[in-house]
């Protein structure tokens, strides 16, 4: 594989697989992180004389044209961040003679890839359990290879700096890498620091390793929890699966989010907790309102004694300090998923003491990792960004790495 710090782009076209996937209101950016991530790699190339096919997704659209998830509306944002102008390519796949076009130092981006179903790969419009999925399944792969080869004939290059995306084997994303020769593909600098936080996590761990899960539900992170289960010291448990657990145990937990159908996985990972000799923790006492609301009115009750008309909706004074104490003295510290719901000024303080002890374990020589967009935006409306020792820009990519699987983003390029 080539690396992007040595490799010669002069007079060279590089297609570069980036994740503008920024969140829009009213066809503005409400906030533009992704793009300055990907920026040290696109002025980079830039500076080396080379022409940029910028690539990426935006939202869901499902092989569909979706004019309010067109990445037209960020064409001029990008264009101010890079200080130059950027041409835009309406049809992803029709692109050949806008690349063509191109000369060093010039930007063409590309629409929505999403547009196209061959991006993800996935038969459109045919039930799994339909006898001809499986068909639909393997000529939506050829035709997949023929996109990610379309797309790999506009350029002379191939640069995957999308982290939030490398867990996924779309054709941007790895598939492509197929139509370039090793010397011709490569990481950008964000997938390379991403990759690093990783292997500083999970190359040279040291002790004691605390992870704080936390986030609405548990069934989406079960896969995750068990498999830190079998890395870390101690497990800080929170946010909204604190009821789970609650319930579980047999205890009154009001209008408290909660999966039914998860009591034995919750119990599960207690087992698993203290066979592994991991201490887990979790929330003895919530912040509990009356409504869903900012404005509700605010009990501090038991996590497992919360009254009908009441949801716990933080974690409550004991729990935060707890969860402080735990995360003392430790000294390699990931944390995905805030401890209540913390977009509600009223409701965030038990995700600001993690946060805070967070802060205050790094500077005492901790290496801290935060993933996944929710805590990133705690420790963004916290102030405490420059505290921590690196903010992962993936959520799922961070997790399924950190869980020890190679990202087929990474394996496309590294073989
Ligand atoms: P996730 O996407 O699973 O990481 O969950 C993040 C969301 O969980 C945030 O939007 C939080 O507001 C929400 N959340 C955290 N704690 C709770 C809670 N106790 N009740 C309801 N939602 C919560």
């Amino acid at each position: 594989m080539a690396n992007i710090s040595t490799y010669d782009f002069a007079g060279k076209k590089a297609i570069v697989r980036v994740d503008f996937n920024v969140p829009l209101q009213d066809g503005k950016i409400t906030d533009d992180t992704r793009i300055k991530g990907a920026l040290p790699t696109l002025k980079l190339i830039l500076e080396k004389g080379g022409a940029l096919i910028i690539m990426s997704h935006m939202g869901k659209p499902k092989g569909k044209v979706k004019p309010e998830l067109s990445l037209s509306q960020i064409v001029d944002a990008v264009s101010a961040a890079l200080g130059t102008p950027v041409k835009f390519a309406p049809d992803c796949a029709n692109a050949s003679e806008a690349a063509a076009a191109l000369k060093p130092g010039e930007v063409l981006m590309l629409e929505n890839l999403r547009y196209y179903p061959e991006e993800e790969g996935k038969p459109v419009g045919i039930d799994k359990e339909d006898p001809a999925y499986e068909e639909a399944k393997k000529a939506m792969k050829a035709s997949q290879k023929e996109f990610a080869k379309k797309l790999a004939s506009y350029a002379d290059c191939y640069v995957m700096d999308a982290f939030g995306t490398a867990h996924r084997k779309h054709a941007s994303t790895a598939v492509i890498a197929d139509y370039f020769g090793a010397d011709d593909k490569m990481l950008g600098l964000l997938m390379e620091k991403e990759v690093a936080a990783v292997d500083a996590v999970l190359g040279n761990i040291k002790r004691p390793f605390i992870a704080i899960m936390g986030g609405s539900k548990v069934s989406s992170k079960i896969g995750i929890i068990e498999n830190l289960l079998g890395k870390v010291d101690k497990l800080i448990l929170c946010g909204g699966m604190t009821y789970t657990f609650a319930k579980a145990h047999g205890g009154n937990i009001g209008q408290s989010i909660c999966e039914p159908d998860k009591l034995d996985v919750a119990l599960g990972v207690e087992e698993l907790a203290k066979k592994n000799g991991v201490e887990l923790v979790l929330a003895p006492d919530a912040i509990c309102g009356d409504a869903f609301s900012n404005d509700a009115n605010q009990k501090i009750c038991p996590a497992n004694d919360i009254p009908e008309g009441w949801e716990g909706m933080d974690a409550g004074p004991e729990a935060q300090k707890n969860f402080a104490a735990a995360i003392k003295g430790c000294k390699t510290i990931l944390w995905n998923g805030p401890a209540g719901v913390f977009e509600f000024d009223n409701f965030c303080a038990g995700s600001r003491a993690i946060g805070e002890a967070i802060a205050e374990a790094t500077a005492e020589g901790a290496f801290s990792l935060i993933g996944g967009g929710d805590s990133v935006a705690c420790v963004n409306k916290f102030g405490l960004a420059d505290k921590v020792s690196y903010i992962s820009t993936g959520g799922g990519a961070l997790l399924e790495a950190i869980e020890g699987k190679v990202l087929p983003g990474v394996a496309a390029i590294r073989g």
